[in-house]
């Protein structure tokens, strides 16, 4: 976070320096995105890294998901830097703390996931304070050689958090919430910290934009009570594409950047990686002139939570969801400071939200939609015209990312990465072309079975790459239909929705 942006926490970052890029600290907001070749193709993983580089990424990460893939990521460094592209790598790891070593001494930054780095007791859902412990402590004795090499190599490590697949011990304590996710990086925080290792980064990504938020501010606040600072990376996970993973991704990060929390964003989308730059660099920008006064901050957060959902009192009242209005006495939004003056002058009033056409369309999205994600707001309106069609569908995907109104089938969608082998965009389009229509149904696709279930939590159907073209057909987080071909994935999934008594055509 820039140390010249003000925020109702005031929390600080320390600087840390990933190879040739410095993150955090009065640095501006650094991009990343990550590559979805096959690592072992080293030449099509490097061009793919230099068209995300040119489009104007600081960092890229690369799946190592074996010791091969962890050692070829030196092959692409070589290459990448004979090109003259010297901007940092980092390995994204999961499992596996052997891979994790491998890579710390081939590029400048290695990513790890505290759920699925060490299980001393598979299985387990309860854990005693002893095991607890001992889990805890097993995590510090595998990471100290790790941390070795670090230190040797000056790689960065990112502490990285997924709601989606969080521990079983961190589940059995804290349950599937903001504060499980937080507590679990501050554990692993704190096993760096013993060994004197600062050179950290630390995320908290949610496929739920509101969770997101929270999640990413309690971590901040938990950060200034422990004496942590370290550099924040920003992203919502499994975001999907086109304007419906943009607007998901504009709401979440742009909330908390609008509160000065935030050092580096990734915008995860089921299209070329590339293309999550622009989008990214958008959301950074609008943010930076959207900052939050710290005042009027600490007294709205003081009216409405910033770590849970709290509908307002006006919503649960009148029992109204919000929804596209005319006629009503409106607040001009050109700012998130018109809608925390507004709120807090009156917190039990109608609040409706105008658009006067003297900002961008997107930044009012995304200055409302992180007001209706805090549980405020009760309708938007817009200035001397209706909005047209576009607009509207824009804004009911806005209440729908913020889960005020749903409108249509919630659809979940990774990125995708080296683990998927099958064309995760196409059938994407293909399933919202074909189940937008059905609400209070959520589906997800998933580029892999690896760490796709656990990614796609709480999705009712899913479809998930199994082999080459081919994939899982998920009911309820259970695998109900093996291996189908891609080719016949929808129309499956529909029979399968049919007997569930899930499908309908209108
Ligand atoms: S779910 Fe699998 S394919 Fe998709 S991004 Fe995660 S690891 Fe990659």
């Amino acid at each position: 976070m820039q140390t010249n942006r003000s925020s109702w926490l005031s929390f600080v970052s320390r600087p840390v320096q990933i190879g040739t890029v410095a993150f955090g600290g009065s640095n501006p907001v650094r991009l990343q995105s990550m590559c979805n070749t096959d690592t072992m193709n080293t030449e099509v993983t490097v061009n793919q890294c230099i068209q995300i580089f040119n489009a104007g990424a600081h960092l890229v990460r690369i799946t190592a998901r074996n010791i091969s893939e962890a050692k070829n990521l030196s092959k692409i460094r070589h290459q990448l830097n004979e090109a003259g592209y010297t901007r940092p790598l980092a390995a994204d790891i999961h499992f596996n703390p052997e891979i994790a070593s491998a890579a710390a001494s081939r590029v400048e930054k290695i990513r790890i996931n505290p759920g699925n780095f060490v299980h001393i007791f598979p299985g387990k859902t309860d854990y005693s304070e002893t095991e607890y412990q001992q889990e805890l402590d097993e995590a510090g004795r595998i990471l100290k050689p790790i941390i070795a090499i670090c230190k040797e190599h000056k790689t960065a490590v990112r502490i990285g958090i997924n709601h989606g697949s969080l521990s079983k011990r961190v589940l059995s304590k804290y349950g599937d919430t903001p504060k499980g996710m937080v507590e679990s990086a501050i554990e692993y925080i704190r096993l760096f910290a013993d060994e004197d290792f600062h050179n950290l980064l630390v995320s908290m990504k949610s496929s739920d934009v509101r969770t997101m938020i929270w999640a990413n501010r309690l971590l901040a606040q938990r950060m200034m009570e422990e004496s942590f600072n370290y550099p924040i990376h920003l992203g919502v996970t499994e975001a999907g594409a086109g304007e419906d993973g943009r607007i998901k991704s504009a709401i979440g990060i742009g909330s908390l950047l609008m509160d000065g929390i935030g050092d580096t964003v990734r915008v995860s989308l089921t299209e070329a990686p590339e293309k999550e730059i622009p989008v990214a660099a958008q959301i950074v920008d609008s943010s930076k002139k959207l900052i939050s006064d710290s005042r009027l901050s600490s007294k709205y957060f003081s009216k409405i939570s910033p770590y849970a959902f709290e509908l307002n009192a006006f919503e649960k009242k009148n029992n109204v969801t919000p929804d596209i209005v005319s006629g009503n006495a409106a607040v001009s939004i050109l700012h998130p400071d018109d809608i925390r003056k507004a709120f807090v002058k009156k917190p039990e009033s109608e609040l409706i939200f105008k658009y006067t056409g003297k900002s961008g369309f997107n930044e009012f999205l995304m200055v409302c939609g992180s007001a209706f994600a805090d549980g405020i707001g009760n309708g938007i309106s817009c200035a001397n015209r209706i909005f047209t069609n576009n607009e509207q569908r824009q804004i009911y995907m806005m209440l729908q990312s913020t889960r005020r109104k749903i409108s249509t089938a919630e659809f979940i969608s990774c990125p995708s990465c080296g683990r998927t082998e099958f064309d995760i965009e196409s059938l994407l389009n293909e399933v919202k072309s074909r189940f937008e229509h059905l609400k209070d149904i959520s589906i997800a696709v998933m580029g892999c079975i690896v760490n796709g279930p656990g990614e796609m939590r709480g999705a009712n159907y899913g479809i998930l790459g199994s082999a080459p073209n081919k994939v899982h057909l998920y009911y309820k987080g259970e695998s109900v239909r093996k291996n189908i071909d891609q080719k016949e994935a929808v129309d499956t999934l529909q029979k399968l929705m049919t007997e569930k008594g899930d499908f309908k055509n209108d």
